[in-house]
């Protein structure tokens, strides 16, 4: 077991996770200035943001979720030959961890074209989940043709305005947000979705811990190729006063933490198919690994929270 602050020493290593090299992964934290520990254990990235993780999964009492994302159900491509069997895979994982999670969450780009084929598929495929609730926001995948009626008309009961909405699980305010709507080239929120937010916090305890879903990270992760949100910064203005925010997001198709202030990032993986890192290659197009490497770059994120901690644990693990 290493411990390594990504800006630190790089060291040789041949861990891949989430197909990240131990040293692209430091590289990657030296670019974007992330104050993360992140630990490599077996292949598996644990992320300790104030050393919670080690408590917190071992508490049956404990906030337990997972997170999916990108599992572009419809996909065909050479990157992937089978995003469904691989989408089953993520599933039957969940179903096999230690202990049941209190709820699944999917970052969004649920299908790759939004057909209504593709939408059946995977909410009938979510329905297999062993888990309290399941839970989704949308990527841009599934609104390509119809500003997200049909994901709407699948996931979007009792969710506000474009598809947001908040909940709380044993103390835990979460905040689903769509950020895939109104692209330009960055993420957008929106004028009404801003307010949602300033009002859905307005009431909390500042000591209330947050967690915001999103499907286009909430920080500026590579604008470049459009892996950011244009007016998140309003939005996490109106999360300052809390001691403990949390962001995690999907869309990017890689593992990648950092902190700003008081507001954590966790950008997560796929089950479908890698991107390539930020600026390595002209567009963050499928990228198609040599036969056999393709698993290592997959994965479910559980994360847990224990009453009284600071910090959320995250734990990111390849594809079983
Ligand atoms: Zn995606
Ligand atoms: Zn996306």
């Amino acid at each position: 077991m290493t411990a390594r602050r990504p800006g630190g020493e790089p060291e040789d290593s041949q861990d891949r996770p989430g197909g990240m090299s131990r040293r692209q992964l430091l590289r990657h934290g030296a670019w974007f200035g992330g104050a993360v520990v992140l630990t490599v254990v077996g292949g598996e990235v644990i992320s300790h943001v104030g050393g919670a993780a080690a408590a917190a999964a071992d508490d049956p009492n404990a906030l337990r979720f997972v997170q999916l994302s990108d599992s572009h159900i419809g996909f065909h491509g050479p990157a992937n030959l089978d995003v469904t069997g691989s989408f089953t895979r993520a599933i039957n994982q969940v179903n096999g961890l230690d202990r049941r999670p209190d709820f699944v969450m999917h970052t969004g780009d649920l299908t790759h074209l939004s057909t209504p084929a593709q939408f059946d598929q995977v909410h009938q495929m979510m329905g297999e989940l062993h888990t309290g609730k399941v839970f989704v926001v949308p990527g841009e995948h599934d609104s390509v043709d119809d500003h997200g009626e049909k994901y709407r008309a699948t996931f979007g009961a009792g969710t506000r305005g474009d598809g947001w909405y908040s909940f709380d699980i044993k103390g835990v305010h979460f905040i689903a947000l769509v950020n895939t709507l109104a692209l330009e080239k960055l993420g957008h929120l929106g004028v009404d979705q801003l307010e949602f937010i300033e009002r859905d916090v307005a009431g909390l305890s500042s000591d209330t811990p947050i967690v915001v879903f999103s499907h286009i990270p909430l920080f500026a992760m590579y604008p470049t190729w459009g892996w950011g949100t244009d007016d998140a910064t309003q939005a996490l203005s109106y999360l300052r006063r809390f001691s403990s925010v949390t962001c995690l997001n999907g869309h990017v198709h890689q593992l990648f933490s950092k902190t700003e202030g008081n507001v954590t990032f966790h950008s997560a993986t796929t089950t479908a198919y890698p991107l390539p890192h930020p600026g390595q290659g002209p567009a963050p197009i499928p990228l198609t690994l040599p036969a056999g490497a393709l698993g290592d770059a997959l994965g479910i994120r559980e994360v847990t929270y224990e009453t009284g901690q600071h910090d959320l644990a995250v734990r990111d693990r390849k594809l079983a």
